[in-house]
């Protein structure tokens, strides 16, 4: 099994470890490519996101560390750029501002387009749900819709490299309020890796809803893993670690999901690009 880590977390925003902690600890585990992508500066105050005056010492750092480690490891500087309508940066801005390798498209705060309310996606179940509710005025559907939509949106206009945690938002959905495989759910599903087809992204399948406790299986489910191996995605395998004990959480498991699913390969950055290599169990 090769070890490929192209979304990580660090001190700058919401990991609880230093880049070069993760970077050692990736090194020990014969991790051979890293990605440092913190949270992207937003304009508002947050707890998770990496401040606007740190991105400069960010980048610096990450430099620093691809020279010391040269040879043990391939360390790439990347951004995970949190899309929001009218709220945020464009992922162009902060490649061409950092130099970046690559950026992870991610929605974590759905808009409601009508009333410009912000819906976190994420945190404690109950709250997120009562959170969703009283934003949406108790439209989960049209909640769930507008998630896809955005998550449409960012595909788009910002052409991420990678698109993160494509059905997050069944984490604190699916289950209580409908189920997967009702037809307006997978609707919004198939128009949306339409766009990252057409986009030419790259589909990130993550583990960290399974390790944290907070989901069974994949972001996103193995149901949409084999739609998108039909439709010809490329995929990478990401653990969104936060912490060092994170950098390969069930990530043997994930190998296994995406191969039943019917994926023989894996992306893997190189001289600037993306390219497709076996995927080894
Ligand atoms: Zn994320
Ligand atoms: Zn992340």
């Amino acid at each position: 099994m090769q070890y490929l880590c192209y979304h990580t977390h660090n001190l700058f925003c919401d990991g609880k470890n230093s880049i070069e902690e993760m970077v050692q600890s990736a090194i020990n585990q014969k991790i051979k490519a890293i990605g440092i992508s913190s949270h992207s500066p937003v304009n508002f105050f947050n707890k998770w996101s990496i401040s606007d005056d740190k991105t400069k010492k960010y980048r610096e750092i990450i430099s620093v560390l691809q020279q010391k480690y040269e040879g043990q490891i391939h360390i790439f500087a990347s951004l995970e750029v949190d899309y929001i309508p009218k709220l945020t940066n464009t992922n162009e801005y902060f490649s061409n501002l950092l130099n970046l390798d690559y950026t992870i498209g991610a929605v974590h705060l759905v808009r409601n387009p009508n009333n410009g309310g912000l819906w976190f996606i994420d945190g404690d179940k109950k709250q997120s749900q009562n959170n969703m509710l009283k934003i949406f005025d108790g439209d989960y559907k049209f909640a769930v819709k507008s998630y896809f939509s955005q998550m449409r949106e960012m595909i788009i206009t910002q052409k991420p490299d990678i698109i993160a945690h494509l059905d997050k938002v069944a984490m604190n959905t699916i289950g209580v309020l409908f189920e997967e495989y009702e037809d307006w759910y997978q609707n919004e599903v198939d128009l949306t890796l339409q766009e990252i087809k057409n986009a030419g992204s790259i589909m990130e399948i993550n583990t960290r809803g399974i390790y944290k406790g907070k989901w069974h299986t994949t972001f996103p489910s193995p149901k949409i893993i084999r739609k998108a191996n039909i439709m010809g995605i490329p995929i990478i395998i990401s653990t969104d670690a936060h912490s060092t004990s994170e950098l390969l959480s069930y990530y043997k498991e994930a190998a296994i999901i995406v191969h039943e699913a019917g994926y023989e390969t894996i992306s893997f950055y190189k001289n600037n690009k993306w390219e497709q290599i076996p995927l080894l169990l």
